[in-house]
């Protein structure tokens, strides 16, 4: 194995749109910690919105800031174990030379929501590249002895292996669904979580999986992914084509991952009575529906979700089964000195980009 460098290049956030790439010291590991060496790390939506400043992150007069200035973005992460005591290494199930990829969230342990079993809402929310630990932005990056740590096969590319992160999430909104086998399940947007969404609905073999989104590119991604049937809102009436392939009832099952507040209204109006609305989207503005299609008209499910805890075996087990379209997901890799460009790529939303990786090595 290399030797380990005294310095490395890693991402700083300093501020919003302050992020630097700095050289710094390769951090030393304690006696339950692992280091590891990076070989990719996905860009998030939530990384931009954060590099904008966003409420959510940076707090307002309501909430609290979230982010630390000084630690390094980057949560969808995957790297090699390249030092760690035996303590650690035990701890983590792993050996040296392993690839792994953690979890964004760092449970505490000790709250409420970890002592009943649901460490994903964590109270004091620790979370790499955010809040407490230094994310994946950096040729190396500390594993501390609460990361959730999961072995990923070394024969899948590096931003391929770092799909593992915005998977689970979405598989977790795919159990939120509830899914059945007789579902019409319609998932909106078909970004990355979209079609992760995708990929989990049609691994629980409903009656069809139908994509929405206005990018007919992205329409023919989800098909490879998965998709029984796709729809692009600019082009035909979604409402009248749901209505006629499910005998005038609608779906059973609208799982959002837009972000867009139109989406809503939409998936309320899509479903039949019963029917289970997911919303895994982060919104920039207040979203206003007629709450009354929940109640009194079709006394809907409604369901958020949140990270993606119990799915990470399923996602990266999918991703080294080899039946995803991985190359066409993982559209552009870039260096760490080129993260404002990777960030800008995010920012596109009407560019060609669908998930932007940054891979230290290169
Ligand atoms: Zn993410
Ligand atoms: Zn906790």
């Amino acid at each position: 194995m290399a030797e380990i460098p005294k310095t490395m290049n890693a991402v700083v956030m300093h501020a919003p749109e302050d992020y630097r790439l700095e050289e710094i010291d390769v951090p030393a590991p304690a006696a339950d910690e692992l280091l590891l060496r990076i070989e990719a790390v996905g860009v998030c939506a939530s990384d931009l919105k954060c590099y904008h400043g966003a409420a959510k992150f940076w707090g307002d007069e309501n909430r609290e800031r979230w982010v630390q200035p000084g630690i390094t973005p980057g949560h969808e992460l995957v790297g090699e174990v390249v030092s760690g005591a035996p303590e650690a290494l035990a701890n983590h199930g792993v050996e040296i030379g392993d690839r792994i990829a953690c979890e964004q969230i760092v449970p505490c342990g000790d709250c409420l929501y970890c002592q009943r079993g649901w460490y994903w809402m964590c109270e004091p929310h620790a979370m790499f590249g955010f809040k407490t630990y230094h994310g994946g932005m950096a040729e190396f990056m500390i594993v501390p002895p609460n990361a959730r740590a999961h072995k990923v096969s070394k024969d899948v590319a590096p931003q391929h292996a770092a799909f593992a992160e915005p998977l689970s999430c979405s598989l977790h909104a795919v159990e939120r669904a509830g899914i059945q086998f007789e579902d019409v399940v319609v998932v909106a947007g078909a970004g990355p979580i979209g079609l992760g969404a995708i990929i989990g609905a049609a691994h629980k073999s409903p009656q069809m999986v139908i994509a929405l989104d206005f990018d007919d590119d992205k329409l023919a991604l989800a098909k490879k992914c998965g998709a029984d049937l796709t729809l692009n809102p600019s082009e035909v009436d979604v409402y009248e084509e749901i209505r006629g392939l499910t005998g005038g009832y609608g779906a059973d099952v609208y799982i959002e991952c837009t972000g867009h507040p139109s989406a809503v209204g939409q998936g309320l109006n899509l479903l039949r009575k019963l029917g289970r609305f997911v919303e895994y989207s982060v919104f920039g503005e207040d979203v206003t529906v007629d709450w009354s299609i929940i109640s009194d008209d079709k006394e809907l499910d409604v369901r958020g979700a949140h990270l993606g805890p119990h799915t990470w075996s399923a996602a990266i087990k999918i991703i080294e089964s080899g039946v995803l379209p991985l190359d066409e997901i993982c559209t552009h890799q870039y260096g760490l000195g080129d993260v404002q460009t990777a960030l800008d790529q995010v920012a596109d939303s009407a560019g060609s980009s669908v998930k932007v990786s940054l891979i230290p090595g290169l």
